[in-house]
């Protein structure tokens, strides 16, 4: 299996990485769709929020907690900012391998497009 957001949290592709540590890996969008756009992914591949567990909990509110600490650092959690995890074709994923969308620095719309 190549997935390209393993290949990031493993080094072998290069990626602007700003955070780490033993569960996930944070780096910015190559495409950001706002001023603030970064991606914080789990080491371990899962393909999309389908594949969930009970048991992965612990991990999702992981991913939360280093994205709040992330909208902090860029000075956007007191102005707001939006976590979104896109499932699947109509929702617009485009890389298998869950990742948590961190948006900021712009008003936010919506519904959303
Ligand atoms: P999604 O469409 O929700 O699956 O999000 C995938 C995101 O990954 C998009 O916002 C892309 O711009 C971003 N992306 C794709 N390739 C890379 C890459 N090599 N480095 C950083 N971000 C990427």
């Amino acid at each position: 299996m190549d997935c390209l957001f393993c290949r990031i949290a493993e080094k072998k592709t290069p990626a602007r990485i700003i955070y780490e540590d033993e569960a996930c890996v944070a780096f910015e969008d190559i495409a950001p769709q706002a001023p603030v756009h970064v991606l914080v992914v789990p080491r371990r591949h899962i393909a999309t929020t389908l594949e969930l567990k009970e048991e992965d909990g612990p991990l999702i509110g992981h991913l939360f907690r280093v994205a709040n600490r992330i909208a902090g650092d860029k000075q956007v959690a007191g102005r707001g900012f939006r976590l979104v995890m896109n499932t699947n074709a109509e929702a617009g994923q485009s890389v298998y391998h869950i990742h948590l969308h961190l948006l900021g620095g712009r008003r936010m719309h919506w519904p959303p497009g």
